[in-house]
């Protein structure tokens, strides 16, 4: 008997059966764009070969105006649907199946030909859209039921049609984009016309058996947004109008309240997928935030969807379900919502991967191939990289040695754990102590190791991370200074009011851990309260009209940088935004352009310009440096005095600019190869 047996349950969806009730969600990784169909091919196998019941591609552009950015990929030619077939034969072969998302951005097509139901520039694009007319929109349905009937030539099991997160369906949709007066504006029976119409006419020329599914905004979270009563007429239209199943999708791109981040609790939007059951006939599945096959369980055994869809937790763990549905789950590597290697490089061209799973968009060039040569590997440093290193070398057939002075493994994941929004670092390092304790790898923990120690390894790799940057300030080592570690890992008694030096990722960090009381990320209740969230039911759009309500912070603080520019702009591209307005909302001050001039009893006293004027003291109990850090290297140049040549990954290589993501990225390619 399985422990899941509503996510492992099949689908029957009339015309063909769906093997369990998980949906890969679509993603858009730049992989298309690459135009190396065999590395696009085997992303999607790897994943079919994994279990999962049903996979959606990225958004693939009906037309040139409707592509998310110049040049996007869609199947405009003979030649695209021959490529797009490696794709599905392969996944096929795999035992899979596979349905290709159509995305028209609308307003979000990130070029002066974007075209939408009015000329009303979104806030988060620089370009204004063309308000269509009559024969516009008529060349719209046509592009995106020809791209349908492409993806069924090309060997698609079916489509998804993009009807949320404010793209172009979901434009048409709301009075906030939408001031038509004609037929497709007005009555909401006008506004909702052209998404039905859409998915009455991809049916009417794909035939009954392929799978239709519209991505349904369920809660738009922006002003003039839909009420549910608009959202339950418009799923009872598309399921007249021939769909086959009904997917979520949650708040628009534009909208001011996190949806899928670390910080968002888990599940936290199953609620209002719930509210729709029972309204159609046809299946509905639900999304964001469930990363876990116990949450996924939960969420269908609490009847909130028949199906659920997770994305990002298939670049962490393509064999997500197959670890499931054979008691492995605690080996299935968790997606940490961080953005950091998926969503922060689809939004900087770069390719998609994963943050714990380097392999993911890789899968052609990185290979953990067994070893024909097993050696002795001492790897010091139990933290993301030494850990990521052991791991792949262990599966490749070396003999592994672990060593860590601490006496649990994790290093700088184990502060990260203890900020209030980052509670997935829990599961990451739960997820590494699995991992390790089947792999085979002698673990040293509470060893300082030397180089006698690590005399007779064939190699040695050397992972032992960062020491905190002496920042010089007069009167640091007075009783009222404490470093990141004595406040994240030791928990040093901390004042009421604090001033942070240094503004990089540790100090929004400590900030967060310092202002914020009880997580919200783990009280899903105060979290919609924090940042707004109402029911659509009873607010258009599902924002609450007194805005964000965040509680009061426990102190209060005082984040300082020298740099003149916003600090946290070197925070990540898609959740810099959130950790920002997260601090603002503990009315965290943050100060730029500064000059640290002394700590005292006082508190911090700063100047400001290269002319050091403008003295002003921060008034502060405790003054908490967090100014970077730089490489542990004594144990490398040690080696090297020696005689030895070691491989240094990770803070112990370059400590600029490290985060776990390079951290584990480095160990896992360099153990690749050894
Ligand atoms: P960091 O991001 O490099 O920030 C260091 C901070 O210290 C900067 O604000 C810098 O600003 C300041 N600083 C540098 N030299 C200084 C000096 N001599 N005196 C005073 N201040 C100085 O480093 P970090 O905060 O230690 O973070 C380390 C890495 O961990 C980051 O690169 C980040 O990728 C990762 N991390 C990421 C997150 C995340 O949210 N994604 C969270 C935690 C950690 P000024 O030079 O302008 O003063
Ligand atoms: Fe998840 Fe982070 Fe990996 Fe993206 S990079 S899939 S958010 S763990």
């Amino acid at each position: 008997m399985t422990q899941y047996p509503h996510l492992l349950a099949p689908l029957d969806l009339g015309f063909t059966t769906l093997k369990n009730r998980v949906l890969m969600g679509s993603m858009h990784t730049n992989l298309e764009e690459t135009r190396d169909w065999n590395r696009v091919a085997e992303f999607y196998a790897e994943r079919a070969r994994g279990g999962v019941g049903l996979m959606v591609t990225g958004g693939m552009a009906p037309n040139r105006e409707g592509g998310v950015f110049p040049g996007a990929a869609g199947l405009f030619t003979d030649q695209d649907i021959a490529n797009h077939r490696i794709v599905t034969d392969r996944v096929h072969d795999a035992g899979g199946k596979i349905a290709m998302q159509i995305l028209h951005a609308g307003r979000y097509a990130y070029g002066p030909e974007c075209v939408s139901a009015s000329a009303i520039k979104s806030p988060i694009s620089p370009f204004a859209p063309k308000e269509l007319d009559e024969v516009g929109i008529e060349k719209q349905v046509e592009d995106i039921v020809i791209a349908a009937v492409r993806a069924r030539e090309a060997g698609y099991d079916g489509v998804e049609v993009m009807g949320s997160e404010g793209y172009f369906l979901n434009q048409f949709l709301v009075t906030h984009t939408n001031k038509r007066t004609d037929r497709w504006g007005g009555s909401y029976e006008n506004r909702m016309r052209l998404p039905v119409e859409v998915v009455g006419r991809v049916r009417a020329a794909v035939g009954r058996d392929f799978i239709v599914i519209y991505r349904i905004s369920m809660i738009d979270l922006i002003p003039d947004g839909s009420t549910f009563d608009e959202v339950v007429t418009l799923a009872q239209a598309i399921e007249a109008a021939g769909a086959t199943i009904l997917n979520t999708g949650i708040g628009w791109h534009e909208a001011r309240v996190p949806t899928i981040a670390t910080s968002v609790p888990k599940a936290a939007f199953a609620w209002v997928t719930k509210k729709l059951m029972g309204k159609v006939g046809i299946p509905i599945i639900t999304s964001n935030r469930i990363n876990s096959p116990e949450v996924g369980e939960a969420v269908l055994a609490d009847g909130c969807a028949d199906m659920v869809s997770m994305a990002r937790p298939f670049l962490a763990d393509p064999e997500f379900v197959n670890k499931a549905a054979t008691g492995r789950a605690a080996q299935i590597a968790p997606c940490i919502a961080c953005n950091q290697a998926c969503l922060d490089h689809t939004f900087s061209g770069k390719i998609s991967s994963c943050l714990v799973n380097p392999r993911a968009g890789h899968e052609t060039e990185l290979r953990y191939q067994p070893t024909a040569t097993p050696k002795r590997i001492a790897v010091v440093g139990a933290g993301p990289a030494g850990l990521s290193a052991a791991l792949v070398a262990a599966e490749r057939g070396h003999k592994v040695t672990l060593f860590d002075r601490a006496d649990r493994i994790g290093g700088q994941l184990n502060m990260a754990r203890v900020v209030p929004g980052k509670e997935e670092f829990n599961g990451l390092v739960a997820w590494f102590e699995t991992m390790v304790a089947q792999s085979g790898i002698e673990m040293r923990l509470g060893v300082e190791a030397t180089v006698a120690d690590l005399a007779g390894f064939d190699e040695v790799i050397v992972a032992t991370g960062v020491v905190p940057r002496d920042p010089g300030i007069v009167g640091q080592n007075e009783p009222n200074v404490l470093s990141y570690i004595d406040v994240l890992r030791h928990g040093a008694p901390v004042g009421n009011r604090v001033a942070i030096i240094g503004a990089g990722g540790i100090g929004f960090d400590v900030a967060e851990f310092l202002a914020e009381g009880h997580s919200p990320t783990t009280d899903p209740a105060l979290w919609r309260k924090e940042w707004g969230v109402s029911d659509p039911s009873t607010e258009r759009g599902g924002l609450a009209p007194e805005g964000p309500q965040p509680e009061a912070p426990v102190r209060a603080v005082t984040l300082l940088q020298r740099k003149a520019e916003k600090p946290g702009r070197g925070l990540g591209k898609t959740t810099g935004w959130i950790h920002r307005a997260s601090l603002q909302m503990k009315r965290v001050k943050m100060i730029g352009g500064v000059n640290y001039e002394r700590i005292d009893a006082e508190g911090l006293h700063v100047s400001f310009g290269p002319a050091r004027e403008t003295p002003q003291v921060i008034a502060a109990d405790t003054v908490v440096l967090c100014a970077g850090q730089l490489p542990e290297r004594s144990l490398a140049d040690a080696l090297i005095a020696a005689g030895r040549v070691p491989h240094v990954i990770g803070g112990a290589d370059v400590a600029a600019e490290l985060d776990a993501k390079r951290a584990i990225d480095q160990g896992a390619r360099l153990a690749a190869t050894i």
